[in-house]
């Protein structure tokens, strides 16, 4: 061979220009790594899909005449990294020519960037051709350090790709209908929510290997992997999702149940939610076909699905997807390391185990134990609020979020965890820090009902603890917050509080943080 080309583990994406044409003189090269599943410890479903979904990869670029060198973990073994590996593989196969597509990961961009300068071959790197903008759009549009909107960025790209405009205008007049979109999921409406599609993929020669050279995971193993682990079930996951959940999309965003878990035989887990991130962030399908699929259906079938349900999907793709990356690719590697709240508590246990008598927690925990997965608005209003209010250490927040997601890859999983949720970055991926008290989780879910504490007290033995924790929180910061507009109402309200009612809410949370491991 006369070049090696790197695929990483999410680099899955069949429409690469380098696939274009044969190349005898090409190997390319997909490799299961040690230090891929030790730098967090992984969903055991996620570990297993990815290593599914790039085995399968490697098998349809050679069915498609390519030369592709497949590794397990026992062929990559003796390598304790990834340069150590292609040091090898450079060295046996006699190349002197190296690619690969450039990393979305800073860590792995670093770590190939500096390979390639010691190597002794001549190397180049590749966009990876998925998103929307490439590496130099990026660098234009996000400025280090800077507070971007998102909304300002989601009207660029709209009117830039050509989505949903009328001429210059947004179709229908306006360019966000969140506020039609914030409805809670009530029983008479459980009904028309779709069983979730599964697949049947068997991951049991994964799973085998994994013991075998005793990788930790985390999360509960099914018997098999429900993720789409090839383009043919991604794209039938989108077709699903077309048909079945955008007719609802909007409206249901932000709703959360438990009660579907036990009123029906299929459990429907996931709403009306498309569960396509994981196949997205491997690029097993990209975020130009999943929008140009689901405009299509739109178009074709008005009378069954709104402006506002297709709006507000485009908008999480070409809008905040997109946009996360920006930030953090402008912002790393110094992004990591931000804690503009000073936070420092441990992660209590119950993070890993799900016993808590708090039933939100318990339920958007257990979930995502049990999935891998967990919708937006459980990730950022219940777990990711839980972590804010308590103040707890933003690298454990990361850790904990980069592990037990299917979809977690840090250019995705940071921005969202370490900025949205946590404001830890002191405000340049949100404008104001998403707290909320029990009322919301009342609002939006009927995780309360069953609950051991109530919803609307704030202090006393049963109080919610988002309650007095939501105040102190806001108490803590009141310097830093009261200057925001939208913040005015939350400390009118504060300050018309007596003397004594807000001491005994402060007691009261300084109470629940105390015992925080057993809530
Ligand atoms: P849907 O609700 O069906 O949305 C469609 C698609 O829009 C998603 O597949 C995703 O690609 C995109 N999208 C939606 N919201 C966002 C967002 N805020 N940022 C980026 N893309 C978005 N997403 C990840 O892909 N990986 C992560 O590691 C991740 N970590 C998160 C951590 C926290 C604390 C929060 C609040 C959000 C995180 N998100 C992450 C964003 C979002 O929660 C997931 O993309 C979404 O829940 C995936 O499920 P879905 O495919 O059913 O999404």
């Amino acid at each position: 061979y006369k070049c090696i080309r790197l695929i990483l583990g999410d680099q899955l994406n069949p429409q690469h220009s380098w696939f274009k044409e044969k190349d005898e003189g090409v190997l390319y090269v997909i490799a299961e790594l040690h230090q891929e599943t030790s730098y967090v410890k992984h969903h055991i479903q996620k570990v297993c899909a990815f290593f599914s979904a790039m085995q399968n990869f490697a098998q349809a670029l050679t069915h498609a005449g390519h030369h592709v060198l497949h590794l397990t973990l026992d062929d990559t073994k003796p390598f304790s990294s990834l340069p150590d590996l292609l040091t090898y593989l450079i060295e046996k196969y006699e190349v002197r020519h190296f690619d690969y597509q450039l990393p979305d990961e800073y860590r792995l961009r670093k770590q190939l960037r500096e390979f390639t300068l010691g190597l002794n071959a001549t190397s180049s790197h590749f966009e990876t051709e998925h998103f929307y903008l490439d590496e130099k759009e990026l660098k234009k549009e996000f400025k280090s350090g800077k507070h971007h909107r998102m909304e300002a960025f989601y009207r660029r790209m709209r009117k830039r790709f050509d989505i949903l405009m009328d001429g210059s205008e947004p179709e229908g007049g306006r360019w966000n209908f969140d506020t039609n979109n914030r409805n809670k999921l009530k029983p008479q409406d459980f009904n028309t929510v779709p069983s979730p599609l599964q697949f049947e993929n068997d991951v049991s020669d994964v799973i085998t290997r994994l013991e075998r050279h005793s990788v930790e995971t985390i999360g509960q193993m099914q018997n098999s992997i429900v993720w789409p682990v090839n383009r043919a079930q991604a794209k039938q996951l989108l077709a699903f999702f077309c048909e079945q959940c955008l007719p609802q999309f909007g409206e249901y965003q932000d709703a959360m149940t438990c009660q579907l878990d036990s009123a029906f035989d299929k459990r429907q887990w996931s709403l009306f939610h498309s569960r396509l991130s994981f196949a997205m962030n491997t690029k097993m399908i990209s975020p130009a076909y999943v929008v140009n699929t689901a405009l299509q259906y739109y178009e074709q079938h008005k009378g069954l699905i709104s402006l506002s349900q297709i709006e507000g999907f485009i908008r999480q793709i070409i809008g905040w997807r997109e946009f996360v990356r920006g930030i953090y690719w402008v912002n790393m590697p110094q992004y990591s390391q931000l804690n503009s709240l000073s936070a420092s508590r441990a992660l209590p246990d119950f993070f890993w185990t799900a016993k808590t008598q708090m039933n939100c927690l318990k339920h958007a925990i257990s979930q995502s134990l049990e999935d891998a997965y967990a919708h937006h608005i459980q990730r950022l209003m219940i777990t990711g609020n839980f972590c804010l209010l308590t103040g707890i250490d933003p690298n454990m927040v990361d850790e904990w979020y980069l592990g037990v997601y299917i979809d977690a890859i840090e250019w995705v999983e940071m921005p969202n965890t370490r900025g949205m949720s946590q404001f830890a970055d002191g405000g340049i991926v949100g404008s104001k820090a998403y707290a909320a008290s029990g009322n919301y989780v009342k609002k939006m879910s009927d995780y309360c009902s069953g609950c051991r504490y109530q919803v609307n007290a704030i202090t006393g033995p049963s109080a919610c603890p988002l309650n007095s924790l939501y105040w102190r929180f806001m108490a803590l910061n009141q310097r830093d917050f009261s200057n925001n507009p939208r913040n005015k109402m939350v400390y009118a309200n504060w300050l018309k509080k007596s003397d004594t009612e807000r001491g005994e809410i402060i007691s009261q949370a300084e109470h629940y943080l105390v015992n925080i491991e057993s809530l």
